[in-house]
């Protein structure tokens, strides 16, 4: 079957269908798909009804995997094994985790929007996200391409940000979401990393690099830099840079963490099993966790 691709959304975003990921990823499959993340920046691709093992080793034609942050979890309490990020509402045994619950405590700041792993010091690239089950209603994932947030800042704005270093942390960034009780041995398993608040993508284009884990910059008081960033966050969040996705089963939804942001709507229900999978690609460097193991 024929690759066709189109348009989701008049800004970015488009969707893949008739790729064939349960072989070994073609170099003509592989530019492909290169290719419509430079213009699209989110490609899903459709029906991709595939095994974690095709999954780890699509992604890995992409670049070297970012493995997900043990987060405190052990072995014993991992659903998934240790290349896949969960994002699902499921414990261990397949039983749904219930909403209000003390366990999806963290996983609410991702209802903020935010670019994935711009926590880690090395180059995120992509995140690729697969939809094993997903509900008949609810769990929309919403995305911002910041390419486009960019080009229409106004000018005065863009000489503003030109040149300046945002703060990533982790930590902090929940506790702006509500998140108590951060110990310092939480801390010290991802320490604050920085990055430059303005991207220039491989092609040219240039991003804005913000989104939930920013929480400072370099060489500025807090009280400033977080008036800076919600300014942004405010400009990057306007209803017409985002593209809703509603998921259907087997979406596999990839989005490239330099140059989009994107935030989970909760499924506030309990009745619906969400089982969705993320792989995340670096750039380049080594095959090692965004953050320690453990605390
Ligand atoms: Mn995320």
């Amino acid at each position: 079957m024929a690759l066709a691709i189109h348009a989701l959304h008049p800004i970015f975003a488009a969707e893949m269908v008739g790729a064939d990921l349960t072989q070994p990823p073609s170099a003509e499959l592989v530019r492909a798909v290169e290719d419509a993340m430079a213009r699209y920046a989110v490609t899903v691709v459709r029906d991709a009804r595939i095994t974690d093992d095709d999954h780890i080793r699509f992604s890995r034609a992409f670049g070297p995997l970012e493995l997900p942050p043990g987060l405190g979890r052990t072995s014993a309490k991992r659903r998934l094994r240790m290349e896949l990020f969960d994002a699902s509402n499921l414990d261990a045994n397949n039983e749904i985790v219930p909403y209000q619950s003390e366990a999806r405590r963290l996983a609410k700041g991702a209802e903020r929007f935010h670019s994935d792993s711009s926590f880690n010091s090395l180059p995120t690239k992509w995140s690729l996200l697969l939809g094993h089950i997903v509900p008949p209603e609810g769990g929309d994932t919403h995305f911002i391409d910041t390419r486009a947030v960019y080009d229409a800042l106004p000018d005065e704005t863009r000489a503003r940000i030109a040149g300046l270093t945002a703060v990533h942390d982790f930590w902090r960034g929940r506790e702006r979401t509500g998140l108590t009780g951060v110990t310092d041995a939480m801390r010290a398993t991802m320490p604050p990393v920085t990055h430059p608040l303005v991207r220039t993508m491989p092609y040219g284009r240039k991003s804005l690099y913000v989104g939930g884990h920013a929480t400072g910059i370099v060489g500025w008081p807090e009280p400033q830099a977080l008036a800076l960033l919600d300014e942004l966050y405010a400009f990057a969040t306007q209803e017409r840079f985002i593209y809703v996705h509603k998921w259907r089963p087997w979406d596999l939804v990839i989005w490239d963490n330099r140059c989009t942001l994107h935030r989970a709507t909760p499924l506030e229900t309990d009745r619906y099993k969400r089982d969705v999978r993320r792989t995340t690609v670096n750039e380049y460097g080594p095959e090692v966790s965004a953050g320690a193991p453990a605390y």
